[in-house]
């Protein structure tokens, strides 16, 4: 498997997956794409229904890594998926609330959120790959994968964190559980600004081809082509878990932001994974949604992001949505590139008309959006009808789901993070506190590290600069 970017470097000579494992960014600025997507046969896609969750994520990973040792990937696969870490040894259970409605839940690894199940394999992959030399992590992070990353590097040999996160923008207990870190290879910096003037920040600096070298900058980001193909795993585990033979098709509902998660499902279905729907979900911060109804691409600036009660989604800039768009315009990095020149040039492009609205709508995506007292509604919904609590995020995609419904196609609604994590959110719904796990007691009250900075890349490429002990 050998990898090119959506906007055409590479395509001379494409990169093996441990070239691009360390960030998956291109050289032009493009992202790492895999240069074809394996096709699973019916018998293979047979083979892999009866395997475990280790089982399975290293028969997919193997398939996208295949210049990483299938005994090694074996190994990390199993260091990473335990039931110690996840809770249990389905790593990604599936609950029914009713006859065809089923929860994927993701979020129970170490911090919460779904984010931790292609985080905590990319830890134990970094770590593997850099075989003693060092790293320096630069990351954003809307509120989980800053924790998530942070809980994955920490105390890795040869590797730094540096995890930009928006200041005052998260949750008490999301701000909480990365600040309360305190190891030395740990940097929390809190930005005066948005998700996306983070997410910027760290496109300057890791574009700066001189200062990504002298301080060996690697990614976390859903950038991570990695990252990606860890979470194609799950899918083929709901997959199965909601179906009795495969000649079943489903429909997955994913809470999305920067587009990873939901991307990871397209990839999946590209395998050849019988997917009827993928179903977007976004909150106010509806960029994702006008385009799937209106063909028109229009990301929004900072100022005019909202700050919502489902955080981990407010996104006006989804970055994976470029992968996605280098498939509908038939993977030619030509057209891809020319619609992104139309986004710079007049901040929008729109598709309506052309051969690529008309591989959009073959590609099984369908969209919608909540808004607060959507979710809030949904929470109370839930909770009276199935006595079960879900959080803001996992409320916005059971929300969506819901106008989506096709008789007799199971709807998979993704999990994304555990209630505790959006505490005020779930009081005001239903005047409960949500229950949270023992590790986290006191969590908000204790100290707390970070380091606070202006919007601005050159105040973040001085801390790095300063903090880069070996470098
Ligand atoms: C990150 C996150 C999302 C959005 O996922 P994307 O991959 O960015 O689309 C949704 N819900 C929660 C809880 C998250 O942490």
């Amino acid at each position: 498997m050998k990898y090119v970017s959506t906007r055409g470097a590479w395509r001379g000579a494409p990169q093996p997956f441990s070239a691009i494992l360390l960030e998956g960014l291109a050289p032009d600025g493009g992202l790492a794409v895999p240069l074809a997507y394996p096709r699973l046969t019916r018998d293979e896609l047979a083979a892999l229904r009866p395997l475990s969750y280790p089982e399975l994520a290293s028969a997919i990973l193997a398939r996208f890594a295949d210049d990483i040792a299938h005994a090694d990937l074996d190994d990390l696969v199993r260091l990473t998926y335990t039931r110690a870490r996840f809770g249990s040894s389905d790593i990604t259970p599936l609950t029914t609330l009713e006859p065809g409605v089923h929860l994927l839940h993701l979020s129970n690894g170490p911090t919460l959120a779904f984010k931790d199940i292609a985080l905590s394999l990319l830890g134990n992959l970094f770590e593997h790959a850099l075989r003693g030399e060092r790293l320096n992590i630069l990351g954003a992070t809307s509120g989980d994968t800053g924790s998530s990353a942070e809980y994955a590097m920490l105390g890795k040999q040869g590797i730094a964190v540096y995890m930009l996160s928006p200041r005052g923008r998260m949750s008490a207990f999301q701000q909480a559980q990365m600040y309360s870190l305190d190891a030395p290879n740990i940097h929390n910096l809190a930005i005066e600004g948005t998700f996306d003037e983070c997410q910027d920040i760290v496109k300057v600096l890791a574009g700066d081809a001189a200062f990504k070298r002298r301080h060996a900058l690697g990614a976390v980001n859903s950038i991570n082509w990695a990252r990606i193909a860890a979470q194609v795993v799950y899918y083929f585990k709901g997959y199965f878990a909601a179906t009795r033979s495969d000649d079943e098709r489903v429909a997955f509902a994913v809470p999305s932001g920067n587009f990873g998660n939901v991307l990871a499902g397209h990839v999946a279905r590209e395998m050849g994974l019988p997917v009827q729907r993928l179903v977007v979900a976004t909150n106010e911060n509806d960029v994702l949604h006008e385009f799937f109804a209106s063909g028109r691409y229009r990301p929004r600036v900072a100022a005019e992001t909202h700050a919502t009660s489902s955080p981990s989604m407010d996104i006006s800039k989804a970055s994976n949505f470029e992968r996605y768009m280098f498939d509908m315009a038939g993977r030619d990095a030509d057209v891809l590139a020319a619609l992104w020149r139309d986004l710079r040039a007049g901040g929008s492009f729109d598709i309506a008309g052309t051969s690529v609205a008309t591989r959009v709508r073959a590609s099984g995506f369908v969209s919608g959006r909540s808004t607060h007292a959507d979710r809030i509604a949904t929470i109370r919904d839930v909770k009276r009808r199935y006595d079960v609590l879900v959080d803001p995020h996992t409320a916005d995609g059971l929300h969506v789901a819901r106008a989506h419904r096709e008789p007799g196609v199971p709807m998979i609604c993704l999990e994304t993070a555990q209630p505790a994590k959006f505490a005020a959110t779930i009081r005001e719904a239903l005047a409960i506190d949500p229950p949270r796990p023992n590790v986290f007691e006191g969590l908000e009250s204790r100290p707390q590290h970070c380091t606070v900075l202006p919007a601005d890349a050159d105040a973040v490429a001085t801390f790095v600069r300063d903090h880069d002990v070996s470098g």
